[in-house]
């Protein structure tokens, strides 16, 4: 037996709490691991508090990141013992996760635990640094460079928006952080921003404005994305995420046709494992370990149901890890 976070169903109505789980209870696949650290991520919130459909099957254990240790392998990659990291690939949402002692996976699905790292940095980066590592690797791959001009990250003071802040400084970007928060120019600019941006800048509406920024990592959508897009300087690329602003994009073509601007989508659930193993090898080369601190804070795995309405108020900044005892 095992202790783990359980959302079950019952109608339509749903109801979440910590259970004994049976290891006959896991689902199939080729890897066993012990769990050492997870992390709480806008998703895992969104499927404990039932506000969006992520959970496709119950019951659910939550939790779409983890670290552990491999306990029994059928899988020639790996052996017991070996330290891993679990990222995405429809864990959380179609088959168990991470919130809970052990986790049962395909071994397709995970990468090593880089040798530079710990668990609980591991964790700190999660799917969100995973993310904007993604966006920084796409934006370089488009012909981005720090002398191409500033790149904008939008929901700066976010998991997904840290990272991209953090990550782009360090490769020498100039950064431009939007935020809607107030008070969060000092951490922001501990990350490396070079500029903060008033949430509010990124209202304005019409197909083309200013050329003022080189790039973007877009992490909102909707209205925001699309004032971004109308602000890409020529030729610009934008790397577009997230939809924490919504799901709509009212834009038009102009920034395409006129500026030759690109939107290029990011995904790092179902990302290809070589793309993934690179960028985790670059997370570990990249990062300032030392602002991991500013930028994760720890929680007790007891807090992590009530944890979750918070951050889908935007009440937690940057990432929320915890270790499972
Ligand atoms: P967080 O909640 O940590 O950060 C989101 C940030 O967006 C907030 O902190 C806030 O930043 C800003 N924001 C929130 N609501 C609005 C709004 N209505 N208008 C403008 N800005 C807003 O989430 P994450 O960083 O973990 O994730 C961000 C998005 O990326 C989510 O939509 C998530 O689903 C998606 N995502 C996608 C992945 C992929 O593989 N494509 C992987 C991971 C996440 P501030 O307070 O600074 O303004």
């Amino acid at each position: 037996m095992f202790k783990g976070i359980l959302i079950s169903k019952s109608g339509s109505e749903q109801s979440v709490g910590f259970a004994q789980l049976d290891e006959s209870d896991l689902p199939e696949g080729d890897v066993l691991v012990d769990v050492d650290w997870s992390t709480l991520n806008y998703k895992d919130a969104l499927a404990i508090t039932g506000k969006a459909p992520i959970v496709k099957k119950y019951p659910m254990v939550p939790g779409i990141d983890f670290a552990g240790t491999v306990a029994q392998s059928e899988n020639a990659s790996y052996k017991p013992g070996d330290r891993v990291i679990s990222t995405g690939w429809g864990i959380g949402e179609k088959r168990w996760g991470g919130f809970a002692q052990k986790a049962r996976v395909e071994g397709g699905g995970l990468v090593p635990l880089p040798a530079d790292l710990d668990m609980r940095q591991a964790m700190g980066i999660g799917t969100a640094g995973l993310t904007a590592m993604l966006c920084v690797m796409k934006l370089e791959s488009l012909g981005l460079t720090p002398e191409s001009g500033e790149i904008l990250v939008t929901g700066a003071s976010g998991g997904v928006g840290s990272f991209a802040t953090l990550l782009l400084a360090r490769r020498g970007f100039q950064v431009a952080a939007a935020t809607g928060r107030n008070g969060e120019e000092s951490y922001l600019r501990r990350l490396g921003a070079s500029r903060i941006v008033d949430r509010s800048e990124l209202a304005i509406k019409g197909p083309l404005g200013s050329e003022t920024w080189a790039g973007a990592i877009d992490v909102v959508g909707s209205e925001v994305l699309a004032s971004v897009l109308s602000r890409i300087c020529y030729g610009g690329v934008v790397a577009c995420c997230g939809l924490a602003g919504g799901m709509d994009l009212p834009a038009t073509v102009a920034p395409f046709i006129l500026r030759g601007v690109t939107l290029a989508g990011v995904d790092s659930v179902m990302c290809d494992r070589v793309t993934r193993m690179l960028a985790w090898r670059r997370l570990a080369r990249d990062l300032d370990l030392g602002l991991l601190d500013q930028v994760a804070q720890e929680i007790a795995f007891s807090e992590v149901i009530e944890k979750s309405p918070h951050m889908l108020a935007g009440e937690l900044r940057g990432r929320v890890v915890f270790s499972i005892p």
